[in-house]
Formats: structure tokens, sequence, C-alpha cells
């Protein structure tokens, strides 16, 4: 079987590992600050890093460090990870789903727009399949309100934004080092901004509210005597989940190159095929998934197909506002986003055979189906 994704792992993984044991502490210490600090170098950034156990719990720090609670909306596409509703609802903030995009899966800036009103404190734009298409613009949006801009990241790490990396410039960027995303920790996140307020914070949420109890960890200290001033979280990453981190950061720009080449080679193969694949080639971009659009109802026909020739696909995602918890008014875009997409696999693991082996494929479900 052919998988959707996978993460890329080798010696050097196992390697720093055996250094945290040798070390003796797993918690959060000074491999959590090393990979902070080479974080901020591979970025090309003097910006503030603050990791995270998951990407999610960094998008709900970054919503609850920004003073965004009970009575506020924060809007964002209806098409993203479950993760990104619930860290919204977790501060107590309602998420506002907007429509998509059918071209490229990003948020429809004239009915984000439209959703915007007393209430909103917060934009939530995410970086589609590893896309910043529209941020530009969803950022003058946010300045010209007066409203925070939380960029969902998890999807982009590694790629460049107008000459800087992702993460260098902007309001508010989280990252997702989840198992299988550009790069890994096993699970793991990161919140990068300019706000030095809004880090401090975050240090202090992701240890229990304890103040300043980050840089007490990192001396391989403990803070006995401190006060608490509002809810906090168990949301740190130990050494472990860091010590991967690092191994794979070193690996990151030829994982990179190795996701922009087989996107390139799909695109290539599937000009035939009638398929509209929604990730164009672009050098700036860190590809994370490779969705496609399959018109006329036969989406579900060639998921099944390609599963029985052992290949895995994956559909991302089921739009947010149709779900019991989250329920919103109809979002025509969104909801036929949800039956055309599919997303082939895409992971370093992959050969070029794989990649023509999936596209043939796709080329003999299109044959069979006109017969
Ligand atoms: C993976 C992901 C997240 C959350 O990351 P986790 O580390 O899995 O919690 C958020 N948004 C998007 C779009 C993601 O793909």
């Amino acid at each position: 079987m052919l998988k959707l994704s996978q993460s890329t792992l080798s010696h050097a993984e196992l390697k720093i590992i055996n250094e945290v044991i040798q070390e003796g502490y797993l918690g959060m210490g000074a491999f959590v600050k090393k990979f902070e600090e080479e974080l901020r170098i591979y970025l090309k950034t003097d910006r503030e890093i603050v990791t995270t156990n998951t990407g999610t719990s960094a998008l709900h720090l970054a919503i609850q460090a920004c003073g965004i609670g009970p009575g506020d909306e924060v809007i964002l596409p209806s098409i993203t990870y479950v993760g990104c509703f619930q860290a919204i609802s977790a501060t107590g903030a309602k998420p506002i789903a907007c429509d998509i995009r059918l071209n490229d899966g990003m948020i429809d800036i004239p009915d984000m727009q439209k959703r915007i009103n007393t209430r909103t404190k917060a934009i939530m734009a995410v970086h589609y399949a590893g896309s910043t298409n529209g941020i530009k613009e969803i950022r003058q949006i946010a300045k010209k309100y007066g409203l925070r801009l939380i960029e969902d990241a998890a999807h982009s790490f590694g790629g460049d934004f107008e000459d800087n990396k992702i993460g260098a410039t902007g309001d508010i960027v989280c990252f997702s080092f989840d198992s299988i995303k550009n790069i890994t920790c096993g699970e793991g996140g990161a919140v990068v901004t300019d706000d030095k307020n809004v880090a401090n914070k975050i240090r202090d949420l992701r240890l229990l509210g304890v103040e300043k109890d980050s840089e007490n960890r990192f001396q391989k200290k403990r803070s006995w005597d401190f006060d608490v001033t509002e809810q906090g979280w168990r949301y740190h990453m130990s050494n472990i989940n860091a010590a991967i981190g690092l191994a794979q950061l070193s690996k990151a720009d030829h994982f990179k190159q190795k996701r922009q080449h087989l996107v390139q080679l799909y695109i290539n193969l599937l000009k035939e095929t009638g398929i509209i694949p929604l990730l164009k080639i672009d050098k700036d971009a860190n590809p994370h998934i490779f969705p496609i659009r399959v018109l006329g109802e036969q989406c579900n026909r060639l998921k099944d197909y390609l599963s029985s020739h052992g290949i895995e696909t994956g559909k991302h995602y089921k739009p947010n506002h149709t779900l019991t918890a989250f329920k919103q008014g109809a979002l025509s875009n969104a909801e036929l986003f949800w039956e055309q997409e599919l997303t082939l696999p895409l992971h370093c693991n992959l050969k070029e055979a794989d990649i023509d082996y999936i596209c043939c494929s796709i080329n003999n479900f299109f044959q069979e189906v006109k017969k």
C-alpha cells in the first residue's frame, strides 16, 4: 500500500534520542531550548519562538494569549483541520466559519470580510496544502480592522513568503510538528510572533500558568514558590520530542526539495487526465499535501479505485460548519469542495516510480469510466 502521508526517519533521530537518554531528563529542558534556538536560525528571524506539545495547543494558546475568550468571535475557513475549531472554542470564543475558494482551498476573502463585526477579535488563516495565496491581502484586512491574525502554518513549515521564511513575518504564526507534517517531533507545535507579551504569556500558559517557569526549566530548575493568574495548561514540549525535531530540522531543506519535485511530477503527469491539481508549481512553497479536484461526482469512485490498487488517499477536510459542535449556515464552496476534493499521497519516502504508478492508475480509472 502506498501511504497517503508518512514521516521520514533515519538513524539521526535514534542517535539524538540516545543523547537525551544519556543526559537523563526526558521532560522540558535543554533540548527544547536548543530546538527553539535552531528554529530561530532556520527561520532566519530574531522573533519570539515558543514550542508546545501539539499544533492544536499552539493555536489554543495563541488565541488565549491575545485575550480572546467568551463573547468573542474568530473567523476561519470551514475547510481546515478540526483542531483549529477546537482551539478557538477551548478559549470560550466562537469559531465563525467562512467559505473557501474552489481553485486553491484558501479563504474566500470577500466572504470572510462579510463576517467581520464588533465581536470579531481575530482571523485564523490556514496555509492550505502549503499555499500562501491571499495571505498578503488578509494581513492588510486584519490590520485595517484592528484584528489579530493567527496564521495556521501547520502545512507550510519550510516554505518562503515574500523573500522570508514563513514564520519570519506576520502577526502570529503557528506550526505543527505532528508525525506526518513537513518536519516532525513525533508530536509538537510552535508559535512565532514579534509580540513579546503574547510570547511570554504563552511561555507561562504552556506550564499551567506558573509564572516564568519556562526559564527555570531551561536551567534545570523548577519553580517552588510562584503565582498563577489565569487558566493554564500542560502544553509544553518534551526533550524527546524536541530532539526528534532537531534531527528533522537539519533535513528540512532536503525534504522540501523532495516534496517540490514530487509535486512537479504529479502536475506534469496529471495534465492529460482532466483532473485539477489544487497546487501550482511554486518554488517558494513547501507542499504538505497534494489535493486535487475531481469533477462530475467521480471522486468517491476514484478513491475506491485507487484504494483497490494499493493507493491510500485522503480528504482534506470535512467542512467544520457541518459538524454538530460547530453547526452553521450553508457555505456552498466548502460543501462542493468536500464532495470533489481528493488528496493523493505526498511524503518523502515516495519514489518517482510511485508517482508514475499513481498517475497511471488515475488514467486507467478514467479510461474505464469512458467505456
Ligand atoms: C496538523 C494540523 C493542525 C494541528 O496540529 P497538531 O499538531 O496535529 O495538533 C492544525 N491545522 C492544520 C491545518 C493541520 O494540518
